[in-house]
């Protein structure tokens, strides 16, 4: 019997009736809470063999793992001694001012879990399926703030409406906030009010008086935000190239309008498909968009409306315009191009405003990728509630560096090349005690490492870039607005026709 989750809670009366031998959960993330309705159905079915299958089983904490866990496995671990003996003394390891022993408790609590949860998961991740994808290269790129852009950031950090959320435990206040000063990375106009809501929004309210009057509603003028310069060399430099095409991401679809702006201006035939295309047309425009004769250079994408399964293989370049907290739907947007039936090399490439919330926010999911692994893919909880302290950190603006980032690894790498060396080696001297926000280090967890490990491993590449050195002409024709360059090209193994799983 094949039935949806939705088919199954109504006819639970019938099918209870009958004998299951195998029962199995697809996107079985959808049990990890044992209070909802459904999980508690399909407890009640009498199965002894229960199987789910997932690609994200521990999206927010521990105790959604303890959900997935009780729900295959009854009884295995109770829910008290899951929350003592593993959840709180991993979660404390992971803060970052855990002393030693709490690190070192933590990691141990966190591989006896492992061992426990491994005599019943397997676990296979993307890497097998990568084996047979083409090869991928991976920009992250840091683009120079316009001069606009960082006043504009000071001037809204500095506002009275800002302040008021550093006291404030409202998480709404913080949101608000972090949301102006997103726009403001994409760009200055954007802060203009657009709609009904925001005019009752006090920080909006407070952000739209201090735009100069040039800036007007739906007016985006390349020069005024460093990401649209780069974005707009880009698809000049791709559209000069050939007949690649290449897909824009956004989180909003105020974003997205810019995007869409731009495309009209410089005549690059584009599709859309945001929150508002109605499902029946969705496969229209992929398949439009994928087949061989089409002329559509460009497919604007809501990062929120491209769920799972969405194929954009037509191009071989994406560009993620802004990025989201959850590294997950990063990742998802990634694979639209870079997945089964594409056979080009792929380029993805995630813009960055140097120096800003934006290179904060991704340093958090380096943080959070980073702690997958540990237990399955066990993260720290997503948290609405931010500190004083974090707020404040998220809120200032490095104009004097290159790449964050770059900075906070602490790499040598500008001594060797030579390239930016004076900046760099001002950077790491100035401030010898910023507590590294990536935790990493000597005194770092553990944990993070891998992906540390993984950036320190990536080519960096400062502006202006040494010839021949950034194999992309995309960057290159846009290098006037970037800062610095993270790097990296997938090793593809070579195609195995048995796979041993
Ligand atoms: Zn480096």
């Amino acid at each position: 019997m094949i039935i949806s989750y939705e088919m199954f809670v109504r006819g639970v009366d019938l099918i209870k009736t009958l004998k299951f031998d195998l029962l199995l959960c697809d996107e079985g993330h959808r049990l990890k809470n044992a209070n909802i309705k459904t999980t508690s159905l399909l407890a009640s079915i009498n199965c002894r063999r229960k199987v789910i299958i997932t690609g994200t089983p521990v999206q927010n904490d521990l105790q959604e793992l303890f959900a997935l866990i009780e729900y295959v496995n009854p009884g295995i671990l109770t829910s008290s001694s899951f929350r003592h003996v593993y959840e709180d003394p991993i979660i404390a390891s992971q803060q970052p001012n855990a002393s030693q022993t709490e690190k070192e408790l933590g990691a141990s609590r966190a591989s006896q879990l492992n061992r426990i949860t491994s005599l019943f998961t397997l676990r296979r991740t993307q890497d097998i399926i990568n084996r047979y994808l083409p090869p991928k290269v991976e920009f992250v790129v840091f683009c120079q703030p316009s001069e606009i852009q960082l006043s504009l950031y000071l001037d809204i950090v500095g506002c009275r409406s800002l302040r008021k959320c550093f006291n404030s435990v409202d998480t709404g206040d913080h949101l608000s906030a972090i949301l102006a000063l997103r726009k403001l990375c994409n760009h200055p106009a954007l802060l203009a009010l657009a709609n009904d809501q925001e005019t009752h929004n006090e920080l909006a309210q407070e952000a739209a008086k201090l735009l100069p009057s040039y800036l007007k509603p739906g007016i985006f003028d390349e020069k005024d935000s460093g990401k649209l310069a780069v974005v707009s060399c880009m698809l000049w430099a791709l559209k000069e190239a050939g007949r690649e095409k290449i897909v824009l991401v956004s989180n909003y679809t105020s974003t997205l309008d810019m995007l869409a702006t731009l495309c009209t201006r410089y005549d690059y035939p584009y599709l859309r498909l945001d929150g508002s295309t109605p499902s029946n047309k969705r496969q229209q425009l992929v398949d439009r968009f994928n087949h061989k004769y089409s002329k559509d250079f460009v497919f604007l994408l809501s990062a929120k409306a491209g769920g799972v399964g969405l194929n954009l293989i037509g191009a071989s370049r994406i560009l993620l315009y802004d990025i989201d907290w959850n590294p997950a739907t990063d990742l998802q947007a990634m694979s639209r191009v870079w997945r089964d039936g594409q056979r080009r090399k792929v380029y993805i490439y995630r813009l960055l405003m140097t120096g800003s919330l934006d290179e904060k926010m991704y340093q958090r999911q380096v943080k959070k990728q980073g702690l997958s692994g540990a237990v399955i893919d066990a993260r720290e909880s997503d948290r609405v509630h931010f500190s004083t302290e974090e707020l404040k950190d998220l809120f200032t603006i490095h104009r004097e560096t290159a790449c964050l980032t770059h900075d906070l690894l602490k790499c040598q790498c500008d001594l060797m090349g030579g390239t930016s060396m004076d900046t760099h080696q001002e950077q790491v001297i100035k401030q010898p005690e910023r507590a590294c926000q990536l935790y990493s280090g000597s005194s770092g967890c553990h944990l993070n490492t891998i992906t540390m490990d993984q950036l320190q491993n990536w080519c960096h590449l400062a502006t202006p870039f040494v010839p021949d050195t950034v194999k992309d002409p995309c960057l290159e024709a846009a290098s006037d607005f970037i800062t610095f360059l993270f790097c990296s090209e997938s090793n593809i193994r070579p195609i195995q026709l048995t796979p041993t799983l």
